[in-house]
């Protein structure tokens, strides 16, 4: 299937001069989203992936970490912006173009040793997955790989990651 043609180019969003590939446009497609989720699934099986989480960013990686985890028996784990978890926190803080950013996970949701794999919905500058690589590999957690609907190779953000497999689906 032609996943490309599914996503949406949305010029000057959020800002001018930046070109948002937008994935609603697959996820309202039935037969697109199924193909997505199992296509994922069968690439992380071929590239050896065995975790026992899957941790996913807020907000759209939750949209493919969740299925994502349910097809891989693993359990799913959100890293969420700060002060949306109801629970003790492990907190890391990343640069951004302007200014920092922070994300959080609880406290109680992974352990040393856990097997961990990363997804979200798309790789640019690899600033928010490299956080979370970083957040995950600080409590202990053995990392098993990443996980992108997504990559925006250009931007060289797979360069910042550890040195895991990546999958990714879709490349610009
Ligand atoms: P990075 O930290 O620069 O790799 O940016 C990746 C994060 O920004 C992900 O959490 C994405 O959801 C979001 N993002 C950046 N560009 C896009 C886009 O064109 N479409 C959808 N999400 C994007």
């Amino acid at each position: 299937m032609d996943l490309k043609s599914l996503i949406r180019d949305i010029p000057d969003f959020p800002k001018p001069g930046i070109l948002f590939r937008d994935i609603t446009t697959l996820l309202r497609d039935p037969e697109g989203l199924r193909y997505t989720i199992d296509f994922f699934t069968e690439k992380c099986i071929e590239s050896g992936l065995k975790a026992d989480y899957v941790v996913g960013m807020e907000s759209r990686g939750f949209i493919f970490a969740a299925p994502l985890a349910y097809k891989l028996n693993a359990g799913f784990i959100p890293v969420r912006k700060p002060g949306k978890l109801p629970a003790p926190v492990h907190s890391i803080e990343y640069e951004l173009e302007y200014g920092t950013d922070c994300l959080e996970m609880h406290q109680d949701s992974l352990y040393p040793h856990s097997r961990v794999l990363i997804v979200d919905d798309l790789i640019a500058t690899g600033g928010t997955a490299s956080a979370t690589a970083k957040l995950i590999q600080k409590i202990g957690c053995e990392l098993v790989g990443f996980g992108f609907i997504i990559e925006l190779r250009d931007l060289q953000g797979r360069k910042h990651l550890p040195d895991v497999p990546i999958v990714s689906l879709i490349e610009y």
